[in-house]
């Protein structure tokens, strides 16, 4: 099974994450803000092309969607914090590529998903530096 999201494969979400949690919200994220793009295109166009007054009625479902961002973007950082947590735990034994659970194999080898080899000290850093990046992102 991939366990890449759609949002990986296309390139749009680079980073993995390692938690179910982490995934579920960041999901609801980018469908919120695709729901802004997709209303602000409707409000620009309609207003700006067609002259449309009544696309003014949006302006509370954009405002009420900016919220849900700004909200999401607080629980993407309690997830990003809750995962980091658990990688902790399980002593990063998870692939960076695939996120794969390693815990029950043995400290070094191949990973059976995707085929990459993985060993402690390269697990560590690799998640570590995820985080690092993960965090910059997060609401900055
Ligand atoms: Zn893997």
């Amino acid at each position: 099974m991939n366990r890449y999201s759609l949002l990986q494969r296309m390139g749009l979400a680079r980073l993995p994450v390692s938690t179910d949690a982490e995934r579920k919200v960041r999901r609801q994220m980018f469908t919120l803000v695709g729901v802004l793009l997709v209303l602000g295109a409707i409000m620009v166009i309609g207003f700006g092309v067609f002259h449309q007054r009544w696309v003014f009625a949006f302006v509370p479902v954009v405002w009420l969607c900016a919220m849900g961002v700004a909200f999401l973007a607080t629980r993407i950082a309690n997830a990003n914090y809750d995962g980091k947590k658990h990688l902790e735990r399980v002593g990063y034994k998870v692939c960076p590529a695939c996120e794969y659970d390693l815990s029950e194999l043995p400290d070094a080898g191949t990973c059976p998903e995707c085929g990459g080899e993985y060993e402690p000290a390269m697990l560590k850093e690799r998640w570590r530096d995820i985080y690092t990046k993960l965090e910059e992102k997060v609401g900055r």
